[in-house]
């Protein structure tokens, strides 16, 4: 009863706090955000509890602003849990625990390898290889996303200059870049200190990232970014909100549009038709179309047949380790997915490399 008693003084205050106020002629626009936390019994820690609330209020204020939350008990326990993996996180940068796993990407007319993606994979001491969604968003808190992408980096370039020397035939790596690695003035200069061939290195930058397309930081890593010949990718197009106006002034070399578009194309055709759509777009600004999240034979045939440049997903390959991949492109297992071969030449060269 307390606690609803707190919940709707919230609700009343932040409710008065959106009203609109006249000022000077102005209309203003305020909001409030509260965030709860109570102690009862006869030790109350006062300091700990101003620190509960006001972690609270953080956390309304994430959530969305203009609201209430609680401090919780099992809002307590994840904080001590993050406390952990970020403490975790920050040994592991120092161990060299993060590394990349690939995803090959398919030309979706032949079905050759035309590159992998790096997808940074953490070799947890205990809990063993971890995906970006149990540590991506700790360690963007923690302002080491950079670091790890990085990393990331220069380790996806020995694998890449050891396939070459292997003769393996992949062309291209592509990484992922998060905004603040972008936002980084010293980005250039750090990629000035590798060796990377021109056309070998693609960025996949998220549509996110444009949104505020007037840093001038920005602008001028792009520039560095294409005169070290590196490629820019869109990633997850057609789930943002930046207007196709200002990713095309990037003039990048693809779009990948997401997988969440991708997946009703088997069942949809209205959704078939906006993915064709999109990939008319590409072609009338001469930008390659490559879609993710292509998980079944229907996906692969459909994609190839609205004119996809290229494919990438679990129906043609998982992500691996760099140890994995000279096997993987040797045995060409990709190609007996049902449905994913149209070339008749394909069939052909594939009885003549098993
Ligand atoms: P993303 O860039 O959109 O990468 C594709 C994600 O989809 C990967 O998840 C991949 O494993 C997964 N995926 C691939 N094929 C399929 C499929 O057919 N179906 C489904 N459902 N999923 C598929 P992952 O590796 O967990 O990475 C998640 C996200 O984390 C990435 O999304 C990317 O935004 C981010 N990320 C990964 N590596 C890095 C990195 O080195 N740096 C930065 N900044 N972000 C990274
Ligand atoms: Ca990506
Ligand atoms: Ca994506």
């Amino acid at each position: 009863p307390a606690g609803r008693n707190l919940a709707s003084l919230a609700e009343a205050i932040v409710t008065a706090m959106r009203k609109p106020v006249t000022f000077n002629g102005h209309i203003c626009r305020f909001g409030a955000s509260v965030g709860i936390a109570s102690q009862s019994g006869t030790a109350i820690d006062a300091r700990q509890l101003l620190i509960n609330a006001d972690l609270a209020l953080y956390r309304a204020k994430n959530r969305g602003r203009s609201r209430h939350e609680f401090f919780t008990s099992d809002f307590q326990a994840q904080i001590i849990t993050n406390k952990q993996t970020a403490d975790d996180i920050l040994s592991s940068v120092e161990q060299g625990r993060f590394l990349p796993y690939y995803q090959p990407k398919f030309c979706a007319r032949t079905l050759d390898i035309v590159g992998v993606e790096t997808l940074a994979r953490w070799n947890h001491p205990t809990r063993g290889i971890l995906a970006p969604d149990t540590f991506l968003k700790i360690a963007e808190d923690l302002d080491c996303v950079a670091t790890i992408d990085r990393i990331v980096l220069e380790k996806s370039l020995a694998d890449f200059a050891e396939w070459r020397r292997l003769g393996v035939g992949i062309d291209q790596i592509s990484v992922n870049v998060s905004s603040k690695r972008l936002h980084d003035p010293e980005l250039g200069r750090s990629l000035r200190t590798l060796d990377i061939a021109p056309k070998s290195l693609s960025f996949e930058l998220l549509e996110s990232i444009f949104l505020d397309d007037c840093d001038h930081v920005v602008l001028e890593n792009l520039a560095e970014i294409r005169n070290l010949g590196i490629d820019i990718e869109i990633d997850d197009f057609g789930t943002g909100h930046a207007s196709i106006v200002s990713l095309m002034k990037l003039r990048p070399r693809r779009l990948k549009i997401d997988r969440q578009l991708v997946k009703p194309v088997s069942r949809s055709p209205a959704q078939r038709k906006l993915v064709g759509t999109i990939i008319e777009i590409g072609r009338s600004l001469d930008i390659e179309v490559i879609a993710e999240g292509v998980e079944t034979p229907a996906h692969v045939a459909i994609m190839r047949d609205l004119g996809c440049d290229s494919l990438q997903g679990y129906a043609l390959a998982r992500p691996m380790p760099a140890e994995a991949i000279p096997d993987f492109v040797l045995q060409q297992e990709w190609r007996k997915v049902p449905g994913g071969i149209r070339d008749p030449q394909d069939s052909n060269r594939r009885t003549t490399i098993s």
